[in-house]
C-alpha cells in the first residue's frame, strides 16, 4: 500500500461467530496510521494474513488494541504479537517497542510465552488516559456487549487523539445513558450488531450521544450482511441525522479528506 499516513485500512469488516466461520466479510480487524503512528484494532482470525496481503508491515506497529476477549476480536492476537516480535525488517526478533492495550480479562488469552514479547501489556481501565508516542488514548466506560453477560465481560472502546486528527472506536455494545459522554471525536468507527429487534435502537442512541460528523459502520455479522449493509447504514443515518458509511473489506478512510478513498 503506497501511502498509509493518516488512514484507516479496513482489512476486516466482519464480526461475530457467523463471520468467523463464513469470512464473507473478514474478521481481521483494522489498521490505523494516525500522524505516523501505526496501530491495530481487534485482530480477529486472519489479521496477519490480511496485513501481509495488503502489503503492510507488522514490524511498524506501535500499539495493538483489544476491545474485548471474544474470538472475532482476539483470534489472531497471539499471531500478531508474534509477527511484530519477529521484526524481519528491523534486524531480528525480540523487539520490544510496542504495547498491547486490552481489558484485564484478555491477558489469559495471550499465551504465557507471548506475554513476554511486547514492551508492555497495558490492562486498560475505564475512562483512563494513556500515552503512545505523541498520541493520547482514552478508554470509554465499561461497555455492555449484551445484557446476558451481566457485566462479566470487560469491554471498552477507545478514543485516539493526535495533534491534528482523532477518532473513536466503539465496539458492539448496548447503550446506557452517559456511556459515551466523554468522547469528542468527529469520526466514529462503530460496530454494528443484528439488524432486528432492539439492536438498531442501541446504535441510534449511541450515535446520538456521541454526535459525530461521520459514522463508519462495520462488524458485519451474517444477519446484517443478509439484511444489506448499505440499507443498515441508511437506516442508522436516517434515524440519527448523521452521515453513516457501511465500510467493506479493503476500503481505506482518509483523515485528511474525512472520506473513504475511491
Ligand atoms: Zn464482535
Amino acid at each position: 500500500m503506497a501511502n498509509i499516513r493518516n488512514k484507516i485500512i479496513f482489512l476486516g469488516t466482519g464480526g461475530g461467530g457467523s463471520m468467523v466461520s463464513l469470512q464473507t466479510y473478514s474478521t481481521a480487524g483494522f489498521w490505523v496510521n494516525l500522524e505516523g503512528v501505526d496501530l491495530y484494532f481487534d485482530p480477529g482470525p486472519s489479521a496477519v494474513y490480511k496485513i501481509r496481503q495488503a502489503g503492510l508491515n507488522p514490524d511498524n506497529l506501535k500499539g495493538i488494541f483489544i476491545s474485548h476477549k471474544h474470538l472475532d476480536h482476539t483470534g489472531d492476537l497471539n499471531a500478531l504479537i508474534e509477527a511484530v516480535h519477529y521484526q524481519f525488517s528491523n534486524k531480528g526478533w525480540n523487539y520490544k517497542d510496542y504495547q498491547v492495550f486490552c481489558p484485564p480479562d484478555v491477558v489469559p488469552y495471550i499465551i504465557e510465552n507471548h506475554q513476554k514479547m511486547p514492551g508492555k501489556i497495558v490492562k486498560v481501565r475505564p475512562e483512563q488516559f494513556y500515552r503512545l508516542e505523541h498520541l493520547k488514548i482514552m478508554t470509554t466506560k465499561k461497555l455492555l456487549e449484551k445484557p446476558c453477560y451481566h457485566g462479566n465481560l470487560e469491554q471498552y472502546g477507545y478514543e485516539v487523539r493526535g495533534k491534528q486528527f482523532s477518532f473513536a472506536y466503539v465496539p458492539e455494545t448496548f447503550y446506557q445513558s452517559g456511556l459515551f459522554k466523554k468522547l469528542e471525536s468527529d469520526i466514529l468507527v462503530l460496530n454494528a450488531m443484528a439488524p432486528t429487534n432492539d439492536y438498531p435502537e442501541q446504535l441510534v442512541k449511541i450515535v446520538k450521544e456521541i454526535s459525530p460528523q461521520l459514522v463508519i459502520l462495520r462488524h458485519w455479522i451474517k444477519r446484517a450482511a443478509d439484511y444489506g449493509i448499505k440499507k443498515y447504514a441508511h437506516d442508522l443515518g436516517k434515524a440519527t441525522g448523521v452521515k453513516v458509511i457501511a465500510v467493506k473489506d479493503g476500503e481505506v478512510f482518509d483523515f485528511k479528506t474525512a472520506s473513504i478513498l475511491p
